[in-house]
């Protein structure tokens, strides 16, 4: 293991409330610690959002809406800032890949190449939508003319995850902001730092006043007081399932806001015996130990074929054994640490009840090291179904592999879970391929790779993993309003 450094360089430049165009402290002056999960230490403190600021940050988003400049700016224009904001991010790539490994405990090369990287295309991608997006002309019966807007929703309450700070910040704004919205966003009180740095970069760019509030805090304060407020339109949530219900109710008991929620999965990842083995091993490893397995389309629970089960359980250990750990600020690691004391409590929770429930561990199961919260690559083999392990989400470095014997069976299979986010689908038949792809009740399949993720292609839940779709044309139209005018002639 490589030394984690106690101080990494790192500069913080923004820890208070983005509020109209306005860094500022919370009304109640509170503030609560970000913690570096490489080591445990605290980084800094960060303002504190209550329900008190929320209400400030609406207002600014809804004057900005109803009368700000944005409102009255051309299409094209907001294509210019988020192009401007996109090359900004660029520019401070090693910056912004330095914060998200500090705060999350990300590798650097990762949130480079991965977070930072994927963000600059999200922002150029919707940046060119924003001239594009046209209603339609119908030809009704009668004489009249009828036509259709795509308007705003107006403010809009984004509420996001740890795991992909900066890149869900992305998701999340880049098409509320391509459609004229205004947005009022929380992201995750584990790792602020990224999404405060990409505020100051947003003034940078001169978005006008109260188009992007920024508003670090907790969950069931700042949080549940942007899901209960009664003049946001709409919420795009990213997190557990259990916090997405509780949106969802807030919105059914407040002024019923638009809700989209990307929640969690158990995504199957089905491993037929035809296929080229040595690329379907590195792709189920990339499958559930990329990011620290903090992956809500992590594939979890690996199928495979029978008659190859052996050869790739050898191999995936072996492949897992080789994970590099360590500090995230060496080029060499692979792996950093999970997020916080809750999540390595959780995920070594979950380590035990796979043990207690008799699947055997092939490799992991520890922590590693002995400072911040490493868990080591673990792989159970010969899991049953029904176990823990294999029905809920872990969200840590745990693969479980099992066995099946024929296209039906490991459709039923894959299929026997209350989620539907991903698949994942190794084969050279192309018949085998999509009858899987098409048998499995899922937001996006993938045939021979996983974890493709494109700023391009839709990606959201069947079941419970979700409402609604993110990224690509589908989701830009979740971010407005169609109205219908009809003119009598
Ligand atoms: P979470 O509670 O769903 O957190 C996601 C976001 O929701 C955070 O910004 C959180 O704020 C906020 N939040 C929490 N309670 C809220 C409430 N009552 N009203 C409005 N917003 C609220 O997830 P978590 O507790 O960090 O992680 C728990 C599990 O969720 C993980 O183990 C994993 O299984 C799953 N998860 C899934 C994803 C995904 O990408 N789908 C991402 C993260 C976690 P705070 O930061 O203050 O809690
Ligand atoms: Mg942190």
């Amino acid at each position: 293991m490589s030394t984690v450094q106690a101080q990494p360089e790192v500069a913080i430049t923004a820890t208070e409330l983005l509020i109209d165009n306005r860094w500022v402290p919370s009304e109640t002056g509170e503030t609560f610690a970000t913690v570096n999960p490489s080591t445990g230490e605290e980084i800094c403190r960060v303002a504190a959002a209550d329900a008190a600021d929320v209400d400030k940050a609406v207002r600014a988003a809804r004057k900005a809406f109803e009368t700000g400049p944005w409102s009255k700016m051309n299409a094209s224009e907001r294509g210019r800032l988020l192009y401007r904001l996109a090359d900004l991010i660029e520019r401070n790539a090693e910056e912004l890949a330095r914060l998200e490994a500090l705060d999350n405990g990300k590798p650097v090369a990762v949130a480079k190449r991965v977070d930072v990287a994927k963000s600059v295309a999200c922002y150029r991608y919707f940046a060119g939508w924003t001239d594009k997006i046209q209603g339609k002309t119908i030809p009704i019966d009668g004489r009249y003319f009828c036509y259709t807007r795509h308007e705003p929703v107006g403010v809009v309450g984004q509420i996001i995850p740890w795991n992909y700070p900066m890149l869900m910040q992305a998701w999340k704004l880049a098409p509320a902001l391509a459609t004229g919205n205004t947005v009022v966003l929380k992201p995750a009180e584990e790792t602020p730092l990224s999404a405060l740095r990409i505020g100051g970069l947003i003034l940078e760019a001169g978005f006008p006043e109260g188009v992007v509030n920024i508003l670090p805090g907790l969950g069931s304060t700042a949080g549940a007081a942007i899901a209960h407020h009664m003049d946001i339109d709409k919420v795009a949530f990213t997190g557990s399932t259990e916090t997405g219900r509780l949106i969802l109710e807030a919105a059914a008991k407040s002024n019923l806001k638009r809700v989209t929620l990307e929640l969690g999965g158990k995504s199957p990842n089905i491993i037929f015996a035809d296929t080229d083995l040595d690329e379907a091993v590195e792709g189920a490893h990339i499958g559930i130990f990329a990011n620290q397995g903090q992956v809500c389309c992590a594939g979890s629970r690996v199928f495979v074929e029978d008659s190859i089960y052996d050869r790739f359980l050898e191999k995936s250990v072996a492949r897992a054994q080789a994970r590099v750990l360590g500090d995230p600020f060496d080029p060499k690691t692979d792996q950093g640490p999970q997020v916080n004391q809750a999540q390595f409590d959780k995920v070594l929770g979950y380590i035990e009840s796979g043990k207690a429930e008799g699947a055997h561990l092939a490799c992991g199961g520890e922590r590693f090291g002995n400072r911040g919260y490493f868990i080591q690559p673990t792989v159970f083999a010969g899991v049953d179904d029904k176990m823990k392990i294999a029905r809920e989400e872990i969200f840590g470095p745990v693969m479980s592999v099992m066995r099946f014997g024929d296209v039906g069976e490991a459709i039923e299979r894959a299929n026997d879970t209350v989620y539907g986010l991903s698949a994942g689908v190794w084969t050279r038949d192309i018949r085998k391929a999509t009858a899987v792809a098409n048998g499995i009740r899922a937001g996006t399949v993938w045939v021979n790779c996983y974890n493709v993720l494109d700023t391009r292609a839709p990606f959201g839940g069947f079941k419970h993993s979700g409402i609604g779709r993110e990224l690509g044309e589908y989701g830009l139209q979740q971010y407005s309003e169609v109205k219908t005018v009809i003119v009598g002639l």
